[in-house]
């Protein structure tokens, strides 16, 4: 595998870590020398090589690395960063620790607030949480010269090769809580009711669990082994994950609650429902939804159709992915490595306004994915065998800003124009399920089809509670967390309530 790692070479890292703990333990290091220290960029896979294979992009800290960045961190009395952070973990002492190469304590604090530490290392957008708030990048006026919080998260979680122990079991309370859905939400959920000492089982439609992780983004950006340690961890915990069930079919939340004696519920089924443009030639083949494309492509593994693998995706030569989220960053990508010659991303905005994290875009650039920016289809063009040809765009230009503070894409008349593809891949969001909906009738969701719930992530419904996407919309891994975290404790308390109620 080809490195690449960024300017100072291995023995200039030695001998600069060398003298900055020297100067650290002797006088101290001064905020201004702090802020001279060089960021640390990640070692990567060179982009050539990554394009044609699945192993991650982004390869890691190395200690002296890790050691170096965070000792750019001033330790601010105030800690900016800790207020960007959506669940609070405490950087600035876990960073702390990493300078001092405490690296088990490191990870212990941040364990006090997530509890998946490689994951949140690897995909929350920092850049626009804890890091924008960083007083090293606000000194140096550039927020991609703050201290790399998310990649020292990462190196500590990566350290921690055999998982951590499975945390301790309260003795055995006797109540029953379902978890539907096993993402981000739900896992966490089921490992902190389990804690408390209730009997959980999870249920799970996929016939794989982890949510969004394991179907929706790349093992190139987060490899699956990482999601599979913490699903072992909840099991060896005593959680019970039961797959190919589909809440709402298989069973209602009603008859969980009812008829098989679940005294608790809660719902994280996400937003899998994908938005088309509603334009001609989208029933065309070779259009895909971003999640159906990924689905295939990750949890099915149809690039091994064929050779294992029974689903099947499109081979394709020249791609158009329409969106400017991660969902489309990450389409583009997988694309390129199924194997297309060329894949246009197309998005109505400019880059500034784009949703997806900046690494995403800065690699999605490097692999070559073409930006074609202020731009958005009309139309999608078939053949007789309505396979698709090609796709019609109109060319935009940012007007006054719309209800989202973002300059709103007016389209700019008669400036179509064509490019030539053989499959597009539409990456504009994502609604939430609606099955619970259809099949849980106490249940109130607002106008969007998001589950209402009050700051305990208590449902209308008593003993339902939930969180992440189905509440929140298509968000982030670290709020679906958070939201698990919530909703757990007030279903603690529910269940505390009830055990003593049925005690008198
Ligand atoms: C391609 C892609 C890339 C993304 N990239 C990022 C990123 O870089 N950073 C980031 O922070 N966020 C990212 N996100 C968003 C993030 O993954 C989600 O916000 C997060 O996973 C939501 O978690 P959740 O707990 O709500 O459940 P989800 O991860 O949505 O999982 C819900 C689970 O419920 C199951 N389910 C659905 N209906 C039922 C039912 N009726 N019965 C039983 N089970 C059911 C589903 O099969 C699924 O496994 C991305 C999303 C996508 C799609
Ligand atoms: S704001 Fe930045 S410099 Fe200050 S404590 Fe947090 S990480 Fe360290």
């Amino acid at each position: 595998m080809v490195l690449r790692i960024p300017p100072v070479t291995q023995e200039e890292r030695t001998q600069l870590l060398h003298e900055l703990s020297q100067k650290q333990n002797n006088s101290g290091l001064k905020p201004k020398e702090r802020l001279a220290i060089p960021p640390q960029d990640m070692p990567q896979q060179d982009p050539a090589v990554r394009r044609s294979n699945v192993s991650e992009v982004a390869q890691g800290y190395t200690e002296e690395q890790a050691r170096i960045e965070a000792m750019r961190c001033l330790q601010c009395r105030n800690a900016p960063c800790v207020q960007g952070c959506p669940v609070q973990i405490n950087i600035r002492d876990f960073v702390g620790a990493i300078a001092k190469g405490e690296y088990g304590k490191a990870l212990a604090i941040i364990k006090e607030s997530s509890l998946l530490p490689a994951v949140c290392g690897r995909v929350c957008p920092q850049e626009v949480q804890c890091q924008e708030k960083c007083t090293v990048g606000l000194s140096l006026k550039d927020v991609s010269k703050a201290v790399s919080i998310g990649r020292l998260e990462r190196f500590v979680a990566d350290l921690d090769k055999n998982g951590a122990a499975a945390p301790a079991v309260a003795p055995t309370t006797g109540k029953k809580v379902a978890i539907i859905g096993s993402g981000p939400g739900g896992i966490v959920a089921a490992a902190d009711a389990r804690r408390a000492g209730h009997d959980v089982t999870v249920f799970e439609a996929f016939h794989k669990p982890g949510g969004v992780m394991v179907y929706g983004i790349p093992e190139f950006r987060l490899p699956k082994a990482i999601v599979r340690k913490e699903l072992e961890t909840l099991k060896k915990m005593g959680v019970q994950i039961i797959t190919n069930f589909i809440v709402g079919r298989t069973r209602t939340v009603e008859q969980l609650m009812k008829e098989d004696g679940f005294d608790a519920v809660y719902i994280g089924v996400g937003a899998g429902l994908p938005s088309f443009m509603n334009i001609e030639g989208e029933s065309l083949i070779g259009v895909y939804s971003a999640n159906e494309y990924l689905t295939r492509a990750n949890l099915m593994k149809a690039y091994d159709f064929g050779k294992g693998a029974d689903t099947p995706i499109a081979v394709s030569k020249r791609v158009a992915v329409v969106g400017g989220g991660n969902v489309a960053m990450d389409s583009a990508r997988t694309a390129l490595r199924l194997g297309a010659e060329k894949v246009y991303l197309i998005y109505r905005r400019t880059e500034a306004e784009m949703p997806a994290r900046v690494e995403e875009v800065h690699h999605a650039k490097e692999e070559g994915v073409e930006f074609h920016l202020l731009q958005n289809p009309k139309r999608i063009l078939g053949d007789a065998g309505s396979n698709v040809t090609a796709i019609e765009c109109l060319r935009y230009e940012l007007g006054e800003p719309d209800a989202s503070g973002r300059r709103r894409p007016v389209a700019i008349p008669g400036s179509e124009f064509q490019m030539e593809v053989d499959t597009v891949i539409i990456a504009i969001g994502n609604l939430s399920n609606p099955l619970i909906r259809q099949t849980t009738p106490g249940l109130e969701f607002n106008k969007y089809g998001n589950l209402v719930v009050d700051e305990q992530c208590r449902t209308s419904m008593p003993g339902v509670f939930a969180g992440g996407d189905i509440v929140l919309g298509a968000a982030t891994v670290i709020l679906a967390m958070g939201q698990g975290r919530i909703a757990a404790a007030a279903m603690n308390e529910y269940l505390a309530q009830k055990q003593v109620a049925g005690n008198r």
